[in-house]
């Protein structure tokens, strides 16, 4: 992956013309190769020939829908997908994120949001895929350092329980991706999840008590109302 997100390529996937082209000038502006596809199938097929670093997909799609082209992206790459979906689809939004798609926009959305979204999902791949060396995860008032098992707030080491520990770690390195019940659930518990869903709740409640500075009224562990969560700065 390359580093600061220049000539990274990114795939738009979009039969809207107007629509491709405004995202597609924005991107370029910031230094990204883009392609873009009109349809489900030609998607597919420049997805393989491209390779591209980030894909932002609209659901509602000729050919073959973008759930389909998620599916079938998801059988052979981690690529960080952004789906675009319209305003009313929930469903499409939940099916999307089981799917394996990193993050979403809803119609009409701002092309500058999505350009940050687009930089941050970058960013975040390139931290990935770069040295173990920086083995902390930071976010918002919060250090976490795996390999010493420790975490700081604010500067002040605490005492942070195993599950949720692993819950914060999960959040801050995916920090600004919205994680799903399910996918947090499965990352954290595994197979020893035999509680009902509150214990999700739960852990989210103690790790908010430790970092926010108003827990009733979280900024940094935030909720994203009948998906999941998301950690930000
Ligand atoms: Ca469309």
């Amino acid at each position: 992956m390359t580093s600061g997100g220049a000539q990274a390529r990114i795939l738009i996937v979009e039969d809207e013309a107007a629509l491709a082209d405004t995202v597609r000038y924005n991107l370029e502006r910031e230094g990204y190769s883009v392609a873009v596809a009109s349809d489900g199938r030609r998607a597919l097929d420049l997805f393989r020939t491209d390779d591209p670093s980030l894909v932002i997909l609209d659901l509602m799609l000729p050919e073959l829908s973008g759930l389909d082209v998620c599916r079938q992206i998801r059988q052979s790459s981690n690529v960080p997908i952004i789906m675009v979906t319209a305003k009313d689809s929930e469903a499409d939004k939940v099916s999307g994120l089981e799917l394996g798609a990193d993050d979403y926009v809803t119609k009409p959305f701002s092309v500058r949001e999505l350009v940050s979204r687009v930089r941050a999902h970058l960013r975040r791949e390139d931290m990935m895929d770069g040295s173990a060396a920086s083995a902390t995860f930071t976010g918002g008032p919060v250090e976490l350092d795996p390999i010493r098992h420790e975490v700081r707030i604010r500067g002040q080491l605490i005492a942070v329980p195993p599950k949720e520990f692993a819950l914060l770690q999960m959040l801050l390195r995916l920090k600004g991706r919205l994680l799903t019940r399910d996918h947090l659930i499965a990352e954290v518990w595994g197979g020893d999840y035999f509680g009902d869903t509150k214990t999700l709740d739960v852990h989210v409640k103690r790790l908010r008590q430790k970092i926010e500075e108003d827990p009733h009224q979280p900024v940094h562990l935030v909720t994203v109302r009948g998906l999941g969560y998301r950690f930000l700065d």
